[in-house]
C-alpha cells in the first residue's frame, strides 16, 4: 500500500472543500472497498477524507411520503429498517442479498453505490485494464467473460456494475443527493447516475471531482410484492451472476430491473409495461440487442426464467 494522509472531516462542506483542494484526495467511509483496492494499489489516493463523523446516518421521512437515508446509513441499518422492511421490502432484500453481515455493518449507503466493479481483471494489475488505466486495453474481451456485461458494453470495458443495493435503487427510482466543494447542492436521479462505459469506463459515475453524496432519496412506495432474486455460483456471500429486482402489482402490472448484465444497475421502460405478459415477453425488450459470448449467453436464460418465476408468484 502507498502511503497516505488522513483526516477526519467535521463539516459536509469541510469534507468537500478539502477534498477539492487536495490533489488525490479521496473520502472514505465503511473503506469496505477502498481499503482492498488500496492494498493492491489499484487506487492510490494521498489523502484520505474520513467522512463518518458528517452526522448522514439518519433515516428519515420526506414531506412528499417518501425515505430520504443518510449517505452513511450502514447496510444493516438501513436492511433492518422497520419502514424500509415494511414499505420498501426490494431495497431491504436486495441488501440482505450482498456481502456478508461483517461487511454490511461497516458498509454505507454511499460506499455500496460506488463500488468499484468485481471484474477480475481489473483487480489483477499484470493485465491490461482500461477502467482502471486509461488506453491501456481490455484483457477481459478475447478472455474469460462468464461473468461480463451482455448489454451495455463498449469496445473499451465489458465490466458489470457489482451493487445488490443499487438495483433496488434503481427499481424505486431513487434520486441522489449531493453537495459539491462550491456548496452547491445536486439531486441526480439514479437512472443519470450511473455512465455506460463508452470510451471513458475509468468513470463510474457522473459525479464531479470532490463532489460528496449526503443522502440517497426514494419516492413515495409503489405497494405491491417486492422481490429480489440473485442467482449466484454460491448460496452467500457471492456476486451475482445476475439479479432481478422487481414490484410487481395484484393485477400483475409493475417494473423490473437487472442486475449483473451491465455496467449499471438495468431498466428498460418497455419492459416493465411488458411484464404482465410474462418473463418472456418482459426479457426480450430488457435485454434487446444483447451481445453474448459463449461463457455468458447462459445469463439471458437466467434472466428470463428468474423473472418467469417472479411474474408467476
Ligand atoms: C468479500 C466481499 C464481498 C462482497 N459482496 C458483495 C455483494 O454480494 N453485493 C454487494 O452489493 N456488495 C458486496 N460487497 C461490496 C460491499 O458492499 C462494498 O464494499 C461496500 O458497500 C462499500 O461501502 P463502504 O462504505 O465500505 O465504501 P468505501 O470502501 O468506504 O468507499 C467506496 C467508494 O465510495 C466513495 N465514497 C464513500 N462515501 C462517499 C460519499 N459520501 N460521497 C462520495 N463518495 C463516497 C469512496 O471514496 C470510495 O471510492 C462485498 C465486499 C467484499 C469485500
Ligand atoms: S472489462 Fe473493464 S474492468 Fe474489466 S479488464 Fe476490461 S476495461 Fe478493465
Amino acid at each position: 500500500m502507498r502511503a497516505f494522509t488522513y483526516q477526519r472531516a467535521a463539516t459536509v462542506a469541510e469534507a468537500a472543500a478539502v477534498a477539492a483542494r487536495t490533489p488525490g484526495a479521496r473520502f472514505i467511509a465503511g473503506g469496505t472497498n477502498l481499503l482492498d483496492l488500496m492494498k493492491l494499489e489499484i487506487e492510490t489516493p494521498t489523502h484520505l477524507v474520513d467522512v463518518n463523523g458528517l452526522g448522514l446516518d439518519r433515516i428519515d421521512a420526506t414531506p412528499d411520503g417518501g425515505l430520504r437515508i443518510g449517505a452513511l446509513v450502514r447496510n444493516t441499518d438501513l436492511a433492518a429498517d422497520t419502514t424500509v422492511r415494511r414499505d420498501y421490502g426490494v431495497l431491504s432484500r436486495a441488501l440482505l442479498a450482498g456481502a456478508s453481515a461483517q461487511l454490511r455493518n461497516k458498509a454505507t449507503t454511499a460506499g455500496n453505490l460506488l463500488q468499484r466493479t468485481r471484474c477480475p481483471y481489473f483487480y489483477d494489475t499484470n493485465q491490461a485494464c482500461n477502467k482502471r488505466t486509461p488506453g491501456a486495453g481490455c484483457a477481459a474481451i478475447g478472455g474469460f467473460t462468464r461473468g461480463h456485461a451482455i448489454v451495455g458494453q463498449s469496445d473499451a470495458c465489458i465490466a458489470t456494475h457489482p451493487s445488490d443495493m443499487a438495483v433496488a435503487m434503481r427499481l424505486l427510482d431513487a434520486v441522489v443527493e449531493t453537495v459539491n466543494p462550491d456548496g452547491a447542492k445536486r439531486a441526480i436521479p439514479i437512472a443519470d447516475f450511473y455512465r455506460l462505459p463508452g470510451n471513458t469506463p475509468n468513470l463510474d459515475t457522473n459525479l464531479r471531482p470532490a463532489e460528496l453524496i449526503t443522502a440517497v432519496t426514494l419516492p413515495k412506495p409503489l405497494g405491491g410484492r417486492h422481490v429480489y432474486r440473485k442467482v449466484r455460483d454460491r448460496a452467500s456471500y457471492a456476486f451475482a451472476l445476475v439479479s432481478v429486482a422487481a414490484v410487481v402489482q395484484p393485477d400483475g402490472t409493475g417494473r423490473v430491473a437487472v442486475g449483473g448484465v451491465a455496467h449499471q444497475p438495468w431498466r428498460v421502460p418497455a419492459a416493465d409495461a411488458a411484464l404482465p405478459q410474462g418473463g418472456q415477453a418482459a426479457t426480450t425488450l430488457l435485454l434487446a440487442g444483447a451481445r453474448t459470448t459463449e461463457e455468458n449467453a447462459f445469463k439471458v436464460v437466467l434472466v428470463q426464467r428468474t423473472l418467469d418465476a417472479i411474474v408467476k408468484g
